[in-house]
Formats: C-alpha cells, sequence, structure tokens
C-alpha cells in the first residue's frame, strides 16, 4: 500500500481461510473472502469506516431495516488480467447507482472516500480471493441499511454500509425458457423500480417461483399499467435483435439502468451495430417471432453478463428462438465485453479500474 494515501484501519483475520477454497468448484454466494468493509453513520456523518474479518453482526431485533426495508445494495466484480493484476469494472457507476438507490429510499449517500478507497483497500488485502482462472470473477456486494432500533415508521438517523465478497466460478447458464408476466408486476412509475432496494427483490421472489413451477427458468416483468411493454427479465435487463437492429426499453422509473446493459450498447454501436432504446411491446416481438424477425433475445446482467433467452412465452404459445450459437451480435458483444473486462483490449471508455 503506498503512504500517501489515507489509510482505513483495518484488523487482519487470524489466519486465512483461503486454503479452503477450490478455485474449480465455487458455489456462487456461498464462499465469502477473509474481510469486510464497514462504515457506520450517525450524527449526520459517516464514520469509523474499517475493515474487519468477515463475520457476523449483532443487531438489535427492533433494527429499522429488518422491518422498513430501508436496505440497499450493489453487485459488480472483479477480475484478473493476463499479468494477475486486480481489474474493477466501471466501480464508479455502482457507486452512483448505490446513491441514486439510496436517495429513492430516504437514505444518506455514502461518500467516494468510503466506497472507492474502502473498496480498493479492502481487494488489496483479500487480492488472494481473486480467482486466477479464466471466466472467474471475484463479486463484490456494497450495501446499506437502517440501523436504528426504532420500531416507528420514519427514516433511521443511523445506518451501516458494509462491502464484503465472494469468488465466484464461471456462468455456465443453460439458455433461458422465459415466459412474459401477464399478472403481477415488479415495479411501477413513481414507484422505486429504478431502485436496488431490498425490498423490490422480496416482492419479486413469488411472481418468479410461481413461473419456474410453469416450467420456466424466469419471467419477463411487463409495465404495470396494462402488461403491454416489456420491462425486465428477472434481475436483468432485455435486449433484443429485430431484423438486425438491437432494441431495448429505454431505463426509466420502472426499469434498473444496469451497467451491463449500458456496456453491452455501446460496445455493440462500438461494432458498428444499430441500437434502438424504446419501448418493446409484446405484441411486436409476437409479430417479429411470426415474421422471422426475432433473431437473438437475452438478458444483460453483472451475474452473467449476457444470459441467451431460448424460448419466451406469451399467451399460450412458446416462441421458440434461433440456436445460440448462429447469434452473431450476443455472441460478438459478449466476447468483446469479457476481453473489455479482463485487459484484453484497449479500454476506450476508461471502464477498467486497475488496483
Ligand atoms: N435489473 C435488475 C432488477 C437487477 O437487479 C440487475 C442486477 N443489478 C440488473 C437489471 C442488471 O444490472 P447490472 O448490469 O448493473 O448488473
Amino acid at each position: 500500500m503506498s503512504p500517501d494515501i489515507r489509510t482505513i484501519p483495518a484488523q487482519h483475520v487470524a489466519a486465512s481461510r483461503i486454503s479452503e477454497l477450490d478455485y474449480n468448484n465455487i458455489e456462487f454466494g456461498k464462499i465469502f473472502s477473509d474481510h469486510m468493509l464497514v462504515a457506520d453513520y450517525k450524527e449526520g456523518a459517516w464514520q469509523n469506516p474499517q475493515i474487519l474479518p468477515y463475520g457476523n453482526m449483532s443487531l438489535s431485533p427492533a433494527t429499522s431495516a429488518l422491518h422498513y426495508g430501508q436496505s440497499v445494495f450493489e453487485g459488480m466484480k472483479a477480475y484478473r488480467d493476463a499479468n494477475g493484476d486486480i481489474l474493477l469494472f466501471r466501480p464508479l457507476d455502482n457507486f452512483h447507482r448505490l446513491n441514486m438507490s439510496a436517495e429513492r429510499m430516504c437514505m444518506p449517500a455514502i461518500t467516494a472516500d468510503i466506497f472507492l478507497q474502502g473498496l480498493e483497500q479492502l481487494l488489496r488485502l483479500d487480492a488472494a480471493w481473486v480467482p486466477p482462472t479464466s471466466g472467474c470473477a471475484l463479486y463484490i456486494r456494497p450495501f446499506m441499511f437502517a440501523t436504528d432500533e426504532f420500531i416507528g415508521v420514519r427514516p433511521s438517523s443511523s445506518y451501516r454500509f458494509t462491502v464484503f465478497t465472494c469468488p465466484v466460478g464461471a456462468y455456465y447458464g443453460q439458455p433461458l425458457k422465459v415466459a412474459i408476466e401477464p399478472h403481477y408486476v415488479r415495479s411501477a412509475e413513481g414507484g422505486a423500480g429504478f431502485a436496488k432496494a431490498a425490498g423490490n427483490y422480496g416482492a419479486a421472489l413469488l411472481p418468479a417461483r410461481q413461473m419456474q413451477e410453469r416450467g420456466y427458468h424466469q419471467l419477463i416483468w411487463t409495465d404495470a399499467r396494462e402488461h403491454k411493454y416489456v420491462e425486465e427479465s428477472g434481475t436483468m435487463n432485455l435486449v433484443f435483435v429485430i431484423d438486425g437492429k438491437l432494441i431495448t426499453p429505454p431505463v426509466s422509473t420502472t426499469i434498473l439502468a444496469g451497467i451491463t446493459r449500458d456496456s453491452v450498447l455501446q460496445v455493440a454501436r462500438d461494432l458498428g451495430y444499430e441500437v434502438e432504446e424504446r419501448k418493446v411491446a409484446v405484441e411486436e416481438l409476437a409479430e417479429a417471432y411470426k415474421a422471422g424477425k426475432l433473431q437473438e433475445a437475452f438478458g444483460t446482467g453483472t451475474a452473467a453478463t449476457i444470459a441467451q433467452i431460448a424460448t419466451i412465452h406469451f399467451n399460450g404459445e412458446d416462441m421458440d428462438l434461433p440456436a445460440i450459437e448462429g447469434r452473431e451480435i450476443s455472441n460478438r458483444v459478449a466476447t468483446e465485453l469479457d476481453k473489455i473486462k479482463t485487459g484484453q483490449v484497449p479500454d476506450r471508455h476508461n471502464w477498467v479500474h486497475r488496483i
């Protein structure tokens, strides 16, 4: 660590658990690196940022977040380049989005110092946990929640910000079968769908499970007013290729502004493809499918980068889309984006933050 940057106090683990990790067999979200970053908001200011051994937190049963859901989070990844250096992908975007989510939930903004410097320091300390294997990454989970011990409904006056990390294996997800959701809604205009607020995810579990019981991996959320326009699929943004053009719903108050979505659209433009950000009606998809013009469909998100969609169910019918291998645009964009994230090609948009 260079001596000139302000250092967040760190309490190191007595013995690292890294030797327990089998890089070739990592179970997603269950193995946590040695340390975590913690800071508390009290009396109007963030205080006492520190790095601690990863471990349980002691909370009062009256902890406000557990009752009224003032809780927001982020998800991002660190990769290794060919030299073994650690690269973060667009961390400033996650920082800004966390604060946008916090604002919507009436929570204070975390400072750039604590988020970015804390993250760098945490990653340097736990560098060994960033998998060296191609396709693997270190998943990073920053989050913030209300900590007042008080069960009145009002914004908490104290909060905790934490970052912990977990190594994750390569995403070998099978192509998805998804179904248009005709009844439930994730988000409505004026609501909090654009925020990564914990409650949004809790409310999505039942509709997703019901769809799974009907034989689909995931559902496609539609607009709250008419169920006419597609919005997102599960926890991914949606992109379609119709007649050679990439088409995706615009980000709005009902759609989370995915960082992968933005990156995919930019890379597609860089590669010379035409991109349209506009509302996409379910009927338009059905018509394009019938006319043989719906060439590709995929979700975008940090977990998978691109998750191919094989089948879209709508109105009693399964629309089976063209084979994944022949999907020129999404395969090209996914490959290019992975190269950017792992430093194999020039970083023309300044997305990569080297630790
Ligand atoms: N939509 C929702 C609702 C999500 O939770 C996520 C995951 N953060 C995304 C889209 C994709 O966002 P990103 O590309 O930033 O991971």
